[in-house]
């Protein structure tokens, strides 16, 4: 790549909440951004705040966790924007419920979204980096990687999302591609506000009973994530790979 050569980066789930706020970082480090997401129409809000800040970005329609919708969505980007080199595989749901309760479809989506998305996204973006010698994949896993009640799926697909990690960093590194996985606490984002609707507290009330148990006595906001995934993805950041940041105000493990 020259030196005047814009990479191009792809977001998953961009349409809001962190995938929105790393898709205008990512831009305002000069990236050109595939915001993907289910909806293309939802992906408006975060394309048109990247282009009136001068960045480029397009808005693009799939589900991740769909073989042909991802191989199109990836064929439009390269098309459009350029071959991609960064991928964000942050595209994320929530089927919360105790395991004596948790239904077949509830396990599968949850499964389909994290895992079967992130690794069709990264199969399907891989071959572009290969060619470039240059790579940087992030996967958003999640403090609930180390268990949490209520959620079996979720905690499985996000610790699931950490070894894909390492091993995505053990077999494309040689080719100039890192892999990292970025662990949030709680965001506030309409992810948490859906928990807090469904335990019936106000999110104002949530977010401040969840703060009293954090070190830093805040919730995170998608930026501070966001700070995270621009370091991982950063041209400096070449010799950091097969990694899980928690960033979460406090200590995890
Ligand atoms: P969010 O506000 O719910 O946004 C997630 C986005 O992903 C939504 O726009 C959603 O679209 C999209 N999406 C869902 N399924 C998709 C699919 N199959 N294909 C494409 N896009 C899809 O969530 P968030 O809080 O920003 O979370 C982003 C990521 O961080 C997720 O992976 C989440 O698990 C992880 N995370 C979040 C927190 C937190 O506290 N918020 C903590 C730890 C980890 P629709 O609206 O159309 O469904």
């Amino acid at each position: 790549m020259s030196t005047t050569e814009q990479r191009v980066a792809v977001v998953t789930g961009a349409a809001r909440g962190i995938g929105a706020a790393t898709a205008v970082r990512l831009a305002a480090e000069g990236r050109a951004v595939a915001v993907i997401d289910l909806d293309e129409a939802a992906c408006k809000d975060t394309v048109e705040k990247i282009t009136a800040a001068g960045g480029k970005a397009v808005a693009v329609g799939a589900d991740v966790s769909d073989e042909d919708q991802v191989a199109a969505a990836v064929a439009r980007v390269t098309e459009e924007l350029g071959a991609p080199t960064i991928l964000v595989n942050n595209a994320g749901v929530l089927r919360d419920n105790l395991l004596f309760k948790m239904s077949v479809s509830d396990w599968d989506t949850v499964m389909n979204v994290h895992l079967r998305g992130s690794f069709l996204m990264t199969r399907a973006v891989q071959k572009h980096m290969v060619d470039a010698g240059f790579g940087r994949v992030v996967n958003l896993s999640s403090s609930s990687a180390l268990g949490n009640r209520g959620q079996v799926n979720y905690s499985a697909a996000k610790a699931g999302l950490q070894g894909f990690t390492k091993t995505l960093a053990i077999e494309l590194g040689k080719f100039g591609i890192t892999a990292n996985a970025v662990a949030p606490g709680f965001i506030a984002t309409e992810m948490t506000k859906a928990t807090a609707d469904r335990v019936g507290m106000g999110f104002e009330d949530f977010k401040k009973a969840a703060a009293t148990q954090i070190p830093v006595q805040r919730v995170g906001e998608p930026e501070d994530i966001a700070n995270a995934i621009a370091f991982f993805t950063g041209e400096a950041a070449g010799f950091v790979s097969g990694q899980v940041l928690y960033v979460a105000g406090g200590p995890l493990d």
